[in-house]
């Protein structure tokens, strides 16, 4: 048995190790098998069948996953079944049966391919992840078409295993993760946001994802080692490797457990200042998973995931049915909605944009949403109609100018009053606000904060556009600095000018789920950090172990510096001699 060290991409934390079960890969590869025209008509009757039992089969999924692991896990088959009645891909999946006289499962591997091909063109991780759901359907239809006693063995149910798969479709890594029998998971393919990553998150089953070919290394039974946190995968380790692994999964629970503890605990700094820690999320199932962490509300949720879950462009019902499902899961803490962050290198099948020189200074954003006003509409109606419960907010991104927050208001204005003429409710006092992610924003942060209720700092585009350094190219990394002198001049005065006016302001990029540099923006005044919700403990056990009054004097101090490391090292000494307990780097004991 030979010993290998593989590494990819950390997406849920802890250490879990054991056996190995491999997942069959799901294959989309039959020939061309001509059939005499007069079978046409039998081949769509099979389609059709195979279509109906992938419903039925899918609403007996939904029902047996909400009962054993909840309602907003149920959700990846409400997206499934709307795939099931996507008009255009059986339309493309009919015309090649009739048109080239072929089987279903022939067609069924082209319609795959084309949506291969079609989602990998796109730039943006998050949204090349949904392609996973197409497969998903489409596999499930292919083997809807064999007879019964050919389809897949049911899994195994008792033992705990580690499991391995080259891609898990969305429905298998439910199906598989809600039967609390995997101990962790190691994939060749994915990323963070996928489903598996999601899910195996809120579940807290460590993963590794993006490993290209461990499925190739391995075997059923083989023993190894998923680590998480670092994300390394470790396979047939010699002993001496296995205990060293055993003692770090050991610490690790610990502190895992210790930080969660916090979750339940007030929000406070040790001389009593409140402060409150939100969630950023992608997807309507993460709601129940962030207040579990200690969230207490939705700083973030990015609204783009709607068009990802289908071929065609969502409808004001899809937009609705995912806005209020996480008002009603959230309520009665506020739900911040942002709209749509595509455009540009979110470039989406649908939407047809033409290609951009430089996307990340193009139609992106709150551009793309005022150039396309009738899209724009419709997600606005859709986000109105979730506010009844007066826990919603609307949030816009990339906004450069006063102007588009004028254009902004006018649509909104335009909206409501049509729903009114359709006796539609809504929150007429719906808080409305704007990201601050654009340098130009910020400068002028003084005179938009007074067009809008609230601000939120996006510190993932602003760094970038203010340092001049893509946030995603690692050959430049070395200078994105959150801690750059200039950097935190800005953001300072961006949080002041919305206090003098007396307006919410909350931080919604990295830089508030990092303990360092989160402690500098409590030090500027900022109350609310909105973060991915696995970092909530590891921030509200940081301000917990500190006074603000000590924060804010030390964070004064620093602003006298010259470099990011001078800022850095004088936090950690000057915290550490006042608090020598401080969780101050967040750190594994
Ligand atoms: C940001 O830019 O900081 C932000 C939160 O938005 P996103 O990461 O979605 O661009
Ligand atoms: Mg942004």
């Amino acid at each position: 048995m030979t010993f290998i060290r593989l590494r990819g991409n950390g997406v849920s934390p802890g250490i879990g190790m054991g056996e190995i079960c491999l997942s069959d890969p799901v294959l989309f590869s039959a020939r061309k098998e001509s059939i005499p025209a007069s079978s046409v008509e039998a081949e769509l009757r099979r389609l059709k069948k195979a279509v109906e039992r992938t419903k039925n089969e899918l609403l007996i999924l939904k029902q047996d996953i909400k009962s054993t692991m909840g309602e907003e896990h149920a959700f990846i088959f409400d997206a499934h079944l709307l795939i099931l009645e996507d008009r255009s891909l059986f339309a493309s999946i009919e015309k090649s049966i009739r048109e080239e006289k072929a089987r279903v499962e022939w067609a069924l591997t082209q319609a795959h391919r084309k949506y291969q091909e079609l989602f990998d063109a796109i730039a943006d991780e998050y949204f090349r992840q949904r392609k996973s759901d197409v497969s998903d359907v489409l596999a499930r239809i292919v083997a809807n078409l064999r007879p019964k006693q050919k389809r897949a063995k049911k899994l195994e149910e008792t033992k705990k295993q580690v499991l391995v798969a080259h891609d898990l479709l969305p429905s298998e890594a439910a199906m598989r993760l809600s039967r609390r029998n995997v101990l962790a998971v190691a994939i060749d393919m994915g990323g963070p946001t996928s489903h598996t990553a999601i899910l195996a998150r809120s579940l807290n089953i460590p993963a590794v994802v993006g490993l290209h070919n461990v499925t190739q290394q391995v075997k059923n039974g083989d023993y190894i080692i998923v680590d998480g946190t670092d994300g390394e995968v470790i396979i047939n380790p010699p002993l001496a490797v296995r205990k060293e692994f055993q003692s770090k999964k050991e610490k690790y629970d610990i502190y895992f457990r210790e930080l969660k503890k916090t979750a339940k605990l007030g929000s406070v700094t040790l001389d009593g200042a409140k402060f409150f820690p939100l969630a950023n999320i992608e997807l309507p199932e993460e709601v129940a998973m962030a207040f579990s962490f200690g969230a207490e509300g939705i700083g973030l949720f990015r609204s783009e995931f709607i068009y990802l879950q289908r071929a065609s462009l969502p409808t004001e019902e899809d937009h609705f049915a995912a806005y209020s499902r996480i008002a009603k899961a959230a309520y009665p803490a506020p739900v911040y909605i942002r709209t749509i962050d595509i455009g540009g290198e979110k470039s989406l099948p649908q939407l047809n944009i033409e290609k951009e020189p430089n996307p990340a200074l193009g139609l992106r954003a709150i551009r793309f949403s005022l150039w396309n006003r009738e899209l724009f509409k419709v997600q606005l109606r859709a986000i109105l109609r979730a506010s009844i419960l007066k826990n919603v907010r609307l949030l816009i991104p990339m906004v450069t100018e006063v102007e588009e927050v004028g254009e902004v208001k006018l649509l909104f204005e335009e909206v409501k009053k049509e729903l009114e003429k359709e006796r539609v409710k809504f929150d007429r006092q719906i808080p409305l606000g704007v990201m601050i992610e654009v340098p130009a924003a910020a400068a002028i942060t003084d005179i938009l904060v007074k067009e809008v209720d609230f601000i939120s700092i996006g510190t993932n585009d602003l760094i970038q556009y203010y340092l001049a350094v893509d946030r995603s190219n690692e050959f430049v990394s070395y200078l994105y600095k959150p801690l750059h002198p200039s950097v935190l001049r800005l953001i300072r005065f961006i949080i002041q000018a919305a206090l003098r006016e007396r307006k919410d302001v909350a931080v919604c990029g990295e830089m508030a789920a990092n303990p360092l540099s989160a402690l500098v923006l409590l030090g500027f005044g900022l109350r609310k950090f909105s973060m991915n919700p696995i970092f909530i403990p590891r921030i509200k056990k940081t301000f917990r172990s500190l006074e603000l009054e000590t924060v804010e004097k030390v964070v004064d101090e620093a602003m006298h510096l010259r470099t990011a490391q001078d800022i850095e090292e004088f936090i950690i000494e000057r915290i550490l001699v006042k608090h020598p307990k401080a969780f101050l780097l967040g750190q594994v004991m």
